[in-house]
């Protein structure tokens, strides 16, 4: 396949290759130039737009349609699939080629996908994230010690012992990576946003299960303290660090660990939490978080920190995954987030020159896209104007 007559965008330098043509074999990029020639197959005129990598999103959720997770456990997991299935056809609709599944995908989504029996994005998924007893994975109200101690969302395990059995189980079964939960958070139902989870020992456990099998951890936290507990036990990336501080951020430099801010999780649990049924006692906690996510992203730059893109959304607020465009312009400029959302993912997730660039040898996922998202990333957010999605080569969405 050739594209040809689109502005290239490069997102390492920051600009557009102009009249650059792009040719693809096998659904790998193989050469761009400007005087490619068609060898016979499809042609494609992008009609002087931009030519851009698919999107990654570091943190969704498709398993998890409802706001009130606890709710999770009276639905057969079947269900569950089918639901997500239409969840990632609208994220690769929305321009997102790839995401992370921050807990609740397993393989077999995955494997969904790399089959063609999903048209979403390629995923990598981490299984049931690990949380400790009352931590932000038990789902379990405060008095409740019956149901099950692990439900789609997250499993529970205390101790050494039992941590390094999940973590093996959850990569026997096929994660690509392991979640734990090291501090309280807003969707769960008895942990209070400060609160320490998980002891740097039975965290440094999971990551030394998690290096075993050549892969790393993503650490679900949102305090200074928490981030710095984490940190300390060698996870690759911090999820959310809303409440960061400048000596937490200069630790997460020294040691390259990634944050992945979801502001735009906050304010729609704000604006619509209440009508889609997260349980109150939760909404009220995303008012310790809400103000400071802005200012933790000014903080992690200052610092040196790689910052990724993710959006965290549940249930009926998945629909505003790229609402977190918005959101980021206010203390980003255009390039920062395009870069979040592409090649510092790609770093994150271990794939570095094979997604979120266009370049000879990298996955032919990319975007047409109608308008200049070098001077206004906000056009991301807008379907409306993403007219083509190839991933893998192939036409998933056009027009
Ligand atoms: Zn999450």
């Amino acid at each position: 396949m050739l594209i040809r007559n689109g502005r290239v965008l490069d997102v390492e330098s920051g600009d557009y290759l102009t009249s650059s043509r792009l040719r693809i074999t096998d659904g790998v990029v193989v050469e761009i130039g400007p005087s490619l020639t068609a060898t016979g197959g499809d042609t494609i005129d992008a009609g002087d737009r931009v030519v851009m990598p698919g999107l990654i999103d570091a943190h969704v959720h498709p398993m998890l349609s409802s706001l009130d997770v606890g709710s999770l456990r009276d639905q057969p997991v079947t269900l569950l699939a089918q639901k997500a299935r239409i969840e990632m056809e609208h994220m690769l609709r929305r321009g997102f080629t790839t995401a992370r599944d921050a807990c609740g995908g397993d393989r077999g989504l995955a494997d969904a996908v790399a089959t063609g029996l999903i048209n979403g994005p390629r995923l990598f998924v981490s299984g049931r994230a690990l949380s400790q007893t009352g931590g932000h994975g038990d789902s379990r109200t405060a008095s409740d010690f019956c149901a099950a101690h692990s439900d789609v969302a997250a499993r529970i395990a205390d101790g050494v012992a039992e941590v390094r059995r999940a973590a093996r189980e959850e990569l026997k079964a096929g994660a690509d990576q392991l979640k734990i939960m090291a501090s309280g958070g807003v969707a769960s139902p008895s942990d209070e946003i400060w609160t320490l989870q998980y002891t740097v020992e039975e965290m440094r456990a999971v990551v030394e299960e998690a290096a075993a099998r050549r892969t790393y951890v993503l650490a679900h936290a949102y305090t200074a303290e928490a981030i710095t507990r984490a940190v300390t036990a060698g996870v690759r990336s911090i999820e959310h660090g809303n409440l960061l501080d400048a000596d937490a951020a200069a630790l997460m430099a020294e040691h390259s660990v990634f944050l992945v801010p979801t502001l735009i999780t906050y304010q729609k649990i704000h604006e619509l939490g209440g009508q889609f049924g997260m349980p109150a006692g939760q909404r009220r906690k995303v008012t310790d978080v809400i103000d400071a996510g802005l200012g933790s992203l000014k903080l992690a730059r200052d610092a040196g920190v790689e910052i990724g893109f993710g959006s965290d959304l549940l249930g009926e607020l998945q629909v505003h995954q790229s609402g977190e465009f918005r959101v980021r312009s206010r203390v980003e400029e255009p390039i920062e987030t395009i870069r979040s959302a592409t090649i510092v993912n790609a770093q994150l997730l271990g794939v570095a020159g094979e997604v979120g660039v266009l370049r000879p040898g990298a996955q032919a996922d990319l975007l047409i896209v109608d308008g200049d998202p070098l001077s206004d990333a906000t056009e991301l957010a807008d379907p409306d104007r993403i007219d083509l999605v190839l991933r893998a080569g192939q036409v998933r969405y056009g027009r």
